[in-house]
């Protein structure tokens, strides 16, 4: 560390309870779709950030019991001593780079639907399961709340078995029996746990000074807290009980992790949240009440934001959940001066996505997350080259600027041809629709790399075709032409029964939005079978331009892709509130003239909608032309990557270009022998 670093504040060490962060970097507890099912993998995840420099790291939110069974979802468990060595391979993971290893108990309540285990669900009141399951859960008497604080005390020892140094009581997210205690709606007892909010908030209480009681010699008692549920006077606010359950509770943790509710206020994207720092106004006075260290989050990825902060004394430690999946070296950046190098979050919240889907954790920004261990990856680190070999790689879209930016760090010569007049492919135009600006950064961060490197040459205004790479005699050449958005209205929907579209009718993509052209005056018909954002933010533009927009969808929600990013909601509000009419479970049929005509998707009723022009959100057509005359050449490598070998997310496109970059001159043999080390399940009875 050195006085003359800017930031020398956030290194400086933070006394949490009996132990130390070496710094103020704090990686919060957060979901990766690993959990208890791919603990290897999630151990290198968490160990990862360690070696960034986070001083504290947190695993996911970890089961106490059989009646707070999350599955399918893979979180943490810790049902009984069986689940300790697993948990072990991340606390040495983590301890193995000096950093502290936290981990995140909880009892789910109602949120827990034990699809696995049958057991019954527990909640403070008689109510329903908090998901669609079709269930309810049993009001806890006075045993039920008895027997849950022993589960908690006796997981709270088996995590200090496993390693742990900070454990969590874990009030947040409505997701947890203690915070639904202290929710007035989800509480009609009448008993001492009922009623007052001091008697709501015994439970929490109790959970505290159960663990301190257990633990609290050597580990520290941290509490996760939502302060703020986000609905105003309907719910708990950082104002009124939010304020005075800090001030009941305030010296009792010797930590406080202080967020908002529910996960989707949290975990907030850029699109509807688009500042860093957006929770500050509710942590501000927590400070100011306990004197123990209090951290905060809100996707914090400038490390200006982050010093104003502590010396404003709003937190005591950065909280990170987002900001450090993007880049899990943002402490060693910060501390080595290295500011240009983070790889800021783009709150696009595909990572949240991946915990929704079961799926191991991934990121648009960094394609090594969730593969360190399977894939041996390294966010900082790539294998250096091979050979003197030179390569070039064609589009600068989001697959091709990974690719060159990756093969260059490996040390090769790259020469990166883009046929527009600027770098970024979709992301440079989608970054331009409302709401997505943030998604320039994953543009923003490949270039400021590439322009400094001398083994590298960039080319925009260059669309090259067969013969003039033929000429640049590059013998590597890797073709990441992107793809363009389809006009015949072919999509999911659509697949079995073609739309007929009249040749007159005025017909617009996506691209043609995104290239500036407007559509015609009077109404316009958006169609998505695309299903997440794009119909959406382009709805979004034209109504605010003045267009009346009728957006139709074959599904029974807009943009219900969207649901695993947590933005569903907002979106379909945002366009109801935008005065757009639209039409779900519906399929389009034909476009004659000016009018649309879309049918119901279960009965095939048919609807008439005036229209004077249609924007078809469906599905691409990949841009392999240019792939394909490329194949009589002689090449030595030829390969296809990111959208125009197979469209998808610009996550899927970053993740293809760093692949095909790490593949580069390795054996064939060995990079098809196995896909990735799997976590495969011990048939050995327990
Ligand atoms: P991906 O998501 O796979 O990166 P994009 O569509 O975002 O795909 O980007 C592809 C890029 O390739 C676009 O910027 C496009 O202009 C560029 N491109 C397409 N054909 C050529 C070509 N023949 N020569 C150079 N660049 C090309
Ligand atoms: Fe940020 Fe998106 Fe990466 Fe999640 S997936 S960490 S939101 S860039």
């Amino acid at each position: 560390m050195s006085d003359a670093n800017p930031y020398a504040m956030l290194l400086e060490p933070v006394q949490i309870g009996p132990v130390t962060a070496r710094n103020r970097f704090y990686q919060v507890p957060h979901c990766t779709g690993l959990g208890h099912l791919r603990p290897r993998a999630d151990a290198a995840v968490r160990g990862m950030k360690a070696e960034g420099g986070w001083a504290v790291v947190s695993n996911q939110e970890t089961e106490i019991h059989p009646t707070s069974d999350l599955s399918p979802y893979a979180e943490g468990r810790l049902w009984d001593a069986r689940d300790v060595p697993a948990l072990w391979l991340m606390t040495d993971a983590v301890h193995a780079h000096g950093a502290l290893a936290a981990i995140q108990l909880v009892h789910n309540g109602n949120h827990a639907q034990n699809l696995l285990t049958r057991a019954p669900v527990l909640a403070p009141s008689e109510m329903s399961v908090d998901m669609t399951h079709p269930k309810q859960a049993q009001a806890m008497d006075k045993a039920d709340i008895r027997e849950f604080r022993r589960w908690h005390r006796e997981a709270a020892l088996r995590a200090k078995d496993a390693g742990f140094d900070i454990i969590y009581v874990y009030a947040g997210h409505n997701m947890t029996l203690a915070q639904h205690f202290m929710l007035p709606h989800m509480n009609q007892r009448s008993d001492e746990y009922g009623g007052s909010l001091e008697n709501r908030v015994r439970l929490t209480r109790e959970l505290l000074e159960d663990t301190h009681e257990a633990v609290g010699d050597s580990c520290a008692v941290a509490l996760r807290f939502a302060i703020d549920e986000m609905v105003g006077a309907d719910g708990m606010q950082a104002s009124e009980e939010g304020r005075a359950v800090v001030e009941l509770l305030a010296d009792l943790p010797d930590l406080w992790d202080v967020n908002v509710a529910d996960w989707s206020n949290d975990s907030a994207t850029t699109r509807f949240q688009p500042g860093d720092g957006y929770q500050n106004a509710f942590l501000s006075h927590v400070k100011q009440i306990t004197r123990k260290p209090v951290v905060g989050v809100g996707r914090l990825t400038s490390p200006d934001m982050m010093l104003s902060m502590v010396k404003k004394g709003i937190v005591d430690l950065i909280g990170a959940a987002r900001p450090s999946i993007a880049d899990p070296f943002i402490p060693k950046k910060i501390e080595e001066g290295r500011i240009d190098e983070i790889r800021e979050c783009i709150g696009c919240n595909i990572c949240v996505s991946s915990d929704n889907l079961g799926i191991p954790i991934r990121c648009t920004q960094n394609p090594t997350m969730g593969e360190e261990w399977r894939r041996g990856w390294h966010p900082e680190i790539i294998p250096p080259k091979k050979s003197n070999a030179d390569t070039l790689v064609i589009g600068g879209g989001p697959a091709g600027l990974e690719c060159a930016t990756q093969l260059a760090r490996r040390g090769y010569q790259v020469t990166l041809a883009e046929a527009s007049a600027e770098f970024g492919g979709r992301v440079a135009k989608e970054s331009k629709l409302p709401g997505l600006a943030a998604w320039s950064r994953v543009v923003d961060y490949r270039l400021i790399d590439l322009k400094q490197r001398g083994n590298v040459q960039l080319f925009t205004d260059s669309r090259l075709d067969g013969d003039q790479v033929a000429e640049l005699g590059v013998e590597h050449v890797f073709v990441a032409t992107g793809s363009h958005w389809r006009t015949d209205g072919i999509g999911r929907s659509t697949q079995r029964h073609m739309p007929q579209i009249e040749q007159t009718a005025k017909v617009l993509t996506p691209d043609d939005i995104m290239n500036g052209l407007l559509p015609p005056d009077g109404p316009v018909m958006i169609y998505d079978d695309d299903h997440i954002y794009l119909a959406g933010v382009i709805a979004e533009k034209l109504a605010t331009a003045g267009y009346q927009v009728v957006f139709v969808t074959p599904e029974s929600l807009v943009s219900t892709y969207a649901v695993n990013t947590l933005e569903q909601p907002r979106i379909q509000a945002r366009l109801i509130e935008l005065g757009i009419d639209i039409r779900c479970n519906q399929v389009l049929t034909a476009v004659k003239g000016d009018i649309a005509r879309i049918g119901c998707a279960f009965t095939g009723r048919e609807t008439d909608i005036p229209c004077a022009s249609t924007i078809l959100v469906t599905e691409r057509h990949r841009e392999t032309a240019l792939y394909d005359s490329l194949h009589g050449i002689g090449l030595k490598t030829l390969e296809l990557i990111g959208d125009a070998a197979s469209p998808g997310l610009i996550v899927d496109a970053v993740f293809a270009g760093h692949r095909a970059a790490r593949d580069f001159e390795r054996p064939k043999a060995e990079a098809d022998k196995d896909w990735f080390r799997r976590e495969i399940i011990d048939l050995e009875e327990t």
